[in-house]
């Protein structure tokens, strides 16, 4: 019954592998989620907020204090003057990505994306009826070949999507990427849809950079991120979304029809959240730093190339050193193998002879997880 062009989609690889580790006790660096909560405070404010009767619909735009705190954060962290009135509140950062290209898209126009790409772009572009246009990122550093991109624009590119950090991959795009991208995307006419979840795991001293503060890019860029990243809440489901108002405002038009409003009692709490000291947010970058040093470290001597992560809690590693020629059968395997589920690139890829033996592994988990997922690991090549 389902309709032709989300056959594809059927389900989710994070949905599949979670289950896998489940059924067979397996540690999960497959699906990204962290393994402890968020700040104390955060999660103390929206319990109060609960028992203390902050669960109607807010207003659908979000509720004023976290418009605020979101305008604010901008300000702390970038520099940037955002009228509080062009944020929108999201049912999560991955329904700001839908309500942006289903506002934006008629059937038949393209999305320029990279490839691998977070699984819900090329659902979402094909839930709009669009055209998907993957630019390939490839190992070991995850940059993209400026003819290539050029490549994929055409007088129907109406959007662009852009992910830095970018997940699956780790790559953080610098200045110089993104005014390549921004570029085009002046060229062609497009509209810039920046997914910048991962915006505060940056690693090694590298800055973030917004796509919208680049030279005249804030008046055709849409800004996205998430509390479930920042704040270690990915259960919450509370994203938003900003950029020119007229931009805003058709996005708003869909948001409107896909959820109406989110999370009443969690709004308030994020808005707290947001203006935590610069510690916090120093701690979250250093934490997983180690933790990614952790892993990679016992990602190598298993016997994986490493490609180390510049951001995000992710990391992907090749296993074809390990005799391993597809990665999403080895996945597969892997729980039963040693007890440790991780994901396959190739299903974040349009092409998936681009990522056939990449396998993505997440350390957004405990030390001791971290340390018993190795041990488990160092035994694979006995088990191959
Ligand atoms: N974009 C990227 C790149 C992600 O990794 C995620 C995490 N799941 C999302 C969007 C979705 O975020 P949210 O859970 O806030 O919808
Ligand atoms: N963003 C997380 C990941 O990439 C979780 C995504 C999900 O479960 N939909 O693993």
């Amino acid at each position: 019954m389902l309709v032709q062009r989300m056959r594809p989609f059927t389900s989710t690889i994070f949905a599949e592998m979670s289950a896998l580790a489940l059924r067979t006790g397996a540690i999960n660096l497959g699906q990204g989620f962290p393994d402890t909560d968020g700040p104390p405070s955060l999660l103390a404010d929206a319990a109060a907020n609960i028992t203390g009767g902050i669960n109607q619909y807010p207003p659908g735009i979000g509720v004023p204090a976290l418009r605020e705190a979101i305008a604010a954060h901008q300000a702390r962290f970038y520099g940037r003057v955002i009228d509080p009135a062009d944020v929108l509140v999201t049912t999560g950062a991955t329904e700001a990505i839908a309500s942006a290209v289903l506002a934006l898209c008629e059937p038949g126009d393209e999305v320029v994306a990279f490839q691998p790409y977070y699984d819900s772009y090329a659902a979402t572009v094909a839930l709009a009826g669009a055209v998907l246009k993957a630019v390939p990122l490839r190992p070991p550093a995850f940059g993209f070949d400026p003819g290539e991109l050029r490549a994929a624009f055409t007088s129907r590119t109406k959007v662009v999507l852009v992910n830095t950090p970018h997940n699956p991959t780790g790559a953080v795009f610098d200045a110089g990427q993104l005014a390549q991208i921004g570029a085009l995307a002046a060229e062609f006419g497009a509209v810039v849809v920046t997914d910048e979840v991962y915006e505060h795991m940056a690693f090694d001293g590298r800055p973030h950079v917004p796509m919208a503060t680049l030279p005249g890019m804030a008046e055709r860029t849409l800004t996205i991120s998430s509390a479930g990243k920042t704040f270690s809440v990915t259960g919450w489901k509370v994203g938003w979304i900003h950029g020119p108002s007229e931009l805003v405002a058709a996005v708003k038009a869909a948001k409107q029809f896909l959820t109406y409003v989110s999370g009443a009692p969690f709004q308030p709490a994020i808005a707290n959240a947001l203006a935590l000291p610069d510690a916090f947010y120093a701690d979250l970058g250093s934490s997983l730093q180690r933790k990614r040093d952790l892993l990679a470290d016992g990602l190598r001597a298993a016997g994986f190339t490493v490609f180390e992560p510049a951001g995000t809690y992710f990391v992907v590693t090749d296993a074809a050193p390990l005799g391993v020629t597809d990665g999403a059968e080895f996945c597969w395997r892997l729980p039963e193998l040693v007890g440790v589920a991780a994901v396959p690139v190739s299903v974040f890829c349009a092409d998936p002879d681009l990522g056939r033996t990449l396998v993505r592994f997440a350390f957004c988990k405990r030390d001791e997880v971290l340390d018993s997922a190795v041990d488990r690991l160092s035994g694979l090549k006995a088990e191959l």
